[in-house]
């Protein structure tokens, strides 16, 4: 096993997947990028390794025995803001755009290559550690970001956010009132723009006004520009 000595401070991986094959494949790919992996197959133990482990990300396989991986993405989520990238099926798109409402960070579709699901990991985690610029505050309005520790605050209250709603507000506040589209908050928060994942920034969205908003009905941060994306517009405080 990688990663067990002292000080090598291989991040961790907890895969939850109940195929073995794929669950030992993806497991045997990560090690082989150092990180420390480690595979349960199922949903109904997932929490509980969650809380074990304590994984710096989360792969989670939507259909799950014991707990469905959608619960368990909801289990997580109450309690962790842990990267999650969700392992699906092509014909599961419904189960992704819920897995994205519930907070999941990004997803791969089945079947993948390990490397795919390795880059992936890599993008996300690298995302979750931030551009190195400690202290760097962007404020906008009542909102601030912290760009060294990655903490929002609004009107004097944190804010949990995901990494993707994390970087989503910032590619926003960053672009200070301009109205920016679906592929360059994708570009944004990803790195890459993959095709076909623009929906995922609806979803974050949605997300991201639960968390910024009186109202989601009526948003008064977060505007949507119809046919074109979205725009930050904080009131001052
Ligand atoms: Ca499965």
């Amino acid at each position: 096993m990688a990663g067990t000595e002292k000080g090598t401070m291989a991040q961790k991986i907890l895969i939850i997947e109940d195929e073995p094959k794929i669950a030992r494949l993806v497991r045997l790919y990560l090690e082989e990028a150092g990180y420390e992996a480690t595979a349960i197959h199922d949903g109904g133990q997932a929490i509980y390794a969650f809380r074990q482990e304590q994984p710096d990300l989360v792969l989670l396989d939507l259909n799950l025995p014991g707990l469905d991986g959608l619960d368990v993405c909801r289990k997580l989520r109450g309690e962790s803001d842990v990267p999650v990238i969700m392992l699906t099926a092509r014909t599961e798109e419904a189960d992704r755009l819920i897995g994205l409402e519930l907070g999941a960070d990004d997803y791969v579709v089945k079947p993948f290559s390990p490397r795919e699901v390795v880059a992936r990991v890599r993008a996300v985690l690298r995302r979750a550690s931030g551009p190195q610029t400690p202290g760097e505050v962007i404020r906008a309005g009542s909102l601030s970001l912290d760009m060294g520790s990655r903490r929002v605050h609004l009107g004097g209250h944190e804010l949990a956010l995901t990494v993707s709603e994390f970087d989503i507000l910032h590619a926003l506040a960053r672009g200070s009132g301009r109205v920016l589209t679906r592929l360059q908050l994708l570009e944004a928060s990803q790195g890459v723009a993959y095709e076909g994942y623009e929906r995922s920034i609806d979803q974050h969205i949605k997300n991201l006004r639960r968390k910024l908003e009186d109202n989601i009905s009526y948003p008064r941060i977060v505007h949507t520009v119809h046919g074109v994306g979205y725009r930050l517009d904080p009131l001052e405080d």
